[in-house]
């Protein structure tokens, strides 16, 4: 089997196209030396070894030794020079690279090759002994804890001794003798902690940093950030060894990481951070503050690439424009700079935010880099989200603490926890946190998940913090360096102010301010590249969108949203109102038909209202209502004094009305009086709804002169005979409505297909029904048998342990539940081909369900209002 492919020596085995074998970077590595850009030889080591390793026990396969030697003598030669060798020693980086990029995720170390004897021959070649040994002491510290698992505090506690015993600040201040101290103290820690010496022969140091490579695979923080993004952990990631360039030689030397377009806004600029004479790791690790890379928008303290380093700039410019079209994407580059000679280490499709990858997919498309088609297809429906969040309301008072960087747009406002730990705790139990840490690291993912936004004092733009909150869409400030954090006390300080965990800050991660307190926020405006995108996606998608709302509020919402009509008013969300609860309690506890004719009464004005609201705000698009279909329990009495209030408006005694709740009272209330159960029950209660919809359809026709057409539907059926009854029983009342206004009104009368026995006979139960709406809520519990209200307590460990793919409330069950839609859609249409078919259970909202649902030919999804752009573009990817 071949293992390796190499790059930049001599010749490229690789390509963008051979990402699951080599990695996203290993790819992208052979492929930027394929169109020729300066990329340091190396080779990847595919992710099938990665595989191989964990399915024999980790064994490395017995052909794998050979292979890289020789792929490394190809470098040697590329290169110029011998890895080990005591004069001019070869060093190289190992790193891991999986398909999809996992930021921070997998370990990196860097200088390899490097021991006592080949430091002296980097001091010859480079003639700087200083960095040499800085170097070298580099390469220890990051073995010994990546491979060697020496705690890094350790080696950091060596290094902070040091500078205090020599009175030195900077680490730049240190000399070559400094360095070779720590150097020794470091040999010294790694002996100490681990037993035996620190290795010094070149071959088992790249050995063993490609072992600690694939060990990290398996570490817990690879496993939870996999978990969050759904990465198979059998995908395996792959290594790449490459020569080492060098950044930290002098002034003339830099590494940076940049961006082809602006990744928080998706501005046409090129955005990135750089610093001189540093090494890697040192942009992103936050520790020195880095520099913009072009002149234009710095200020005047700051030190741009473009004027420090001109010549390597000018070169970054071309790379910018070639990379961006060759990828026609926007593209997140790392690049380091040897002696003026720059060389790029990495190209990938940037991460982005939301509004940036709408900006950028709208922006490429009017630029002609890509199509229409393939700008809706950029932007993740889940991520509108995002757009779609609060922003500071701008006229609200404020008092500022910090500002940091604007590194993950968003307005976000919550109380203070200093570790994930904590902000987990408090958001567990609904409190809104914000994640408050001098820098963040791999170990905090889970509590920025939790977290409504993150505040780091240390840090740039392209820091830890930075990008994980952006790639999660939480709200980031970073590198806020006036606030001091002191995590023994518990406290963060900023001018004169101190707070404690548990108190109240808002952060803005569209400006990088800080405020103190609560501060309100404002809804965000739908027009510019969301409503272009949104037109876009309205061109080519089949599905319409509707939305699930009852109050005026939320149909407004699902309006400006772009909803095409109601698919789901639930009736009984409108029975809660205190002007009204006590009426519906009387209607279901009375007695007696003339007691619960009274109760009935008095909601019809109520319904009536309510209804002729959302017809007039809907203004003629469809609007389904369903009659009422409560829980029974939800509605009953529950305290000693709401029982005494229904009975003193009942006029019964509290005993007799105790004796009624308990007879009420269902021990599974999800599969018994709810419904049409008890619309059959009770018909007087769909009665009085049936005429609120008819004379508030007729009111607002002949107030709006444009036809309303009521859409009535009737829930939980099983069988053709409910619904059947049920729709007699409706159509009477319509008639007599209509008869005592002398009006006419056209109306639907349809049902929700929400239990395996309405599907598997739907092809009888359309005879009845002018349309059909999928309650898959009630579906999934039903054909799972599975409680919507008590899975939580096991079913997330079904997903854990791979038994269900997802959550089926989530994301529908394609397999089962799908095919009972499926089995309801093909019966209904074999008895009426015209049949209308929607769906109304969370699953409208949901992108992977939208593409099925496209999938089996339904005519509309309806969502909850906040959810409908996420519907438009969805269904739009669907149908391309
Ligand atoms: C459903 O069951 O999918 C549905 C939309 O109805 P509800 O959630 O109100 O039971
Ligand atoms: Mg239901």
């Amino acid at each position: 089997t071949k293992w390796i492919y190499s790059f930049g020596a001599g010749h490229n085995e690789g390509n963008a196209g051979m990402r699951n074998l080599l990695g996203g970077k290993g790819a992208n590595l052979a492929e930027m030396a394929n169109i020729g850009l300066p990329v340091p030889p190396g080779f990847t080591i595919t992710t099938e070894v990665c595989s191989a390793f964990y399915d024999n026990g980790r064994a490395y396969p017995s052909d794998l030794e050979a292979q890289i030697d020789a792929a490394m003598a190809a470098v040697e030669d590329a290169m110029g020079l011998r890895f080990g060798d005591a004069n001019a020693p070869l060093l190289v980086s190992v790193r891991s690279g999986a398909r999809v990029s996992m930021p921070g995720m997998m370990d990196t170390v860097l200088n390899l090759g490097l021991n006592d004897e080949t430091v002296e021959g980097l001091v010859r070649s480079s003639g700087d002994s200083r960095f040499a040994w800085d170097s070298y002491r580099r390469f220890i510290q990051m073995y010994g804890s990546v491979v060697l698992g020496v705690p890094h505090h350790r080696f950091e506690d060596i290094l902070e001794h040091a500078k205090r015993a020599l009175d030195k600040e900077d680490d730049t201040a240190l000399t070559a003798e400094d360095w070779q101290d720590v150097v020794k103290d470091y040999k010294a820690i790694v002996l100490r902690e681990t037993g035996t010496p620190f290795p010094e022969k070149p071959k088992d140091q790249l050995w063993g940093a490609i072992g600690a490579v694939f060990g990290s695979w398996m570490n817990p923080r690879a496993n939870t950030y996999r978990k969050l993004h759904d990465i198979p952990a059998s995908w395996g990631t792959a290594v790449n060894v490459q020569s080492m360039v060098f950044g930290n030689m002098g002034s003339d030397c830099a590494t940076g990481v940049c961006f082809t377009r602006d990744p928080s806004t998706g501005e046409n600029i090129f955005y990135g951070e750089y610093l001189i004479n540093a090494q890697g790791e040192d942009v992103v690790a936050g520790i020195r503050t880095p520099q913009p890379m072009s002149a234009e928008r710095a200020t005047p303290d700051q030190n741009p690439m473009e004027k420090a380093l001109p010549e390597a700039y000018k070169e970054m410019l071309n790379v910018r424009s070639l990379l961006e079209r060759h990828y026609k994407d926007m593209q997140d580059i790392e690049f380091t700079v040897q002696s003026n000679k720059l060389y790029l280490l990495q190209t990938r499709n940037g991460k982005r935010t939301a509004a940036a990858a709408l900006r950028i997919a709208i922006d490429m498309a009017q630029e002609g880099l890509i199509t229409q088609e393939e700008a809706i297809t950029r932007v993740p429906p889940s991520s509108l989200d995002q757009l779609l969040h609060p922003i500071l309301d701008p006229k609200a008072e404020r008092t500022q603490l910090a500002r940091g960087l604007p590194a993950s747009p968003g307005a976000a406002t919550g109380v203070i926890a200093f570790s994930a730990e904590d902000v987990e705790d408090r958001a567990s139990k609904g409190e809104d946190v914000i994640l408050v840490r001098i820098e963040t690291s791999p170990e905090d993912v889970h509590g920025m998940h939790a977290a409504r936004g993150v505040l780091t004092t240390r840090g740039g733009m392209t820091s830890h913090a930075a990008v994980v909150a952006r790639g999660m869409g939480r709200v980031c400030v970073a590198g806020a360096g006036s606030i001091t954090v002191d995590y023994k006390a518990q406290t963060m300080s900023v001018s004169g102010h101190t707070l404690k965990a548990g108190d109240w800050i808002t952060l803005d991660g569209g400006t990088g301010a800080v405020y103190l307190g609560r501060v309100p926020t404002i809804a965000p405006s739908l027009s510019g590249d969301f409503s272009t995108l949104m037109g876009w996606a309205d061109s080519v998608r089949r599905l319409g969108i509707r939305a699930n709302a009852e109050t005026p509020e939320d149909a407004e919402t699902a309006r400006r949203f772009g909803a095409e009509g109601i698919g789901l008013c639930r009736t009984e969300h409108m029975f809660f109102g205190p002007d009204r609860i006590g009426h519906v309690r009387q209607m279901i506890m009375a007695e007696d038909s003339a007691a619960r004719a009274r109760a009935i009464d008095a909601l019809l004005p109520f319904q009536r209202d309510d209804f002729t609201a959302l017809f007039r705000i809907m203004a003629g698009l469809p609007v389904t209502i369903r009659l009422l279909d409560p829980p029974l329990h939800e509605f009953l009495p529950h305290g000693e004094a709401e029982l005494k209030e229904v009975a003193a408006a009942l006029g019964q005694d509290v005993e007799t009305l105790r004796a009624r709740r308990s007879a009420l009272s269902e021990s599974n209330p999800m599969l018994g009086h709810r419904g049409c159960r008890l619309g059959i029950s009770h018909p007087e209660i769909y009665a009085m709804q049936v005429r609120a919809i008819t004379e508030a359809a007729l009111a607002v026709s002949k107030e709006t002169g444009k036809q309303v057409i009521p859409e009535i539907m009737i829930p939980l059926v099983g069988t053709k005979a409910e619904l059947d009854l049920v729709r007699k029983a409706s159509e009477a009342v319509i008639a007599n409505v209509l008869e005592e206004q002398k009006a006419e009104l056209t109306y639907l009368i349809g049902t929700m297909i929400e239990l395996p026995r309405a599907a598997i006979t739907a092809d009888q139960i359309a005879e009845s029904a002018d349309f059909f709406s999928f309650g898959t809520n009630d579906l999934t519990q039903t054909a799972l048998g599975l409680s919507r209200d008590d899975a939580g307590s096991f079913l997330p460990s079904y997903v854990e342990k791979g038994l269900l793919p997802q959550d089926p409330f989530i994301s529908i069950d394609r397999e089962g539940v799908g095919g009972l839609v499926r089995m309801g859609v093909e019966k209904g249409r074999a008895t009426k081909p015209g049949l209308k078919l929607g769906i109304c259970g969370e699953h409208g909202g949901d992108p992977l369900s939208i593409s099925f649902f496209e999938e089996v030919g339904l005519d509309y999804v309806s969502c909850s209002p906040f959810r409908v752009p996420v519907a438009r573009l969805a269904s739009a990817q669907a149908a391309l």
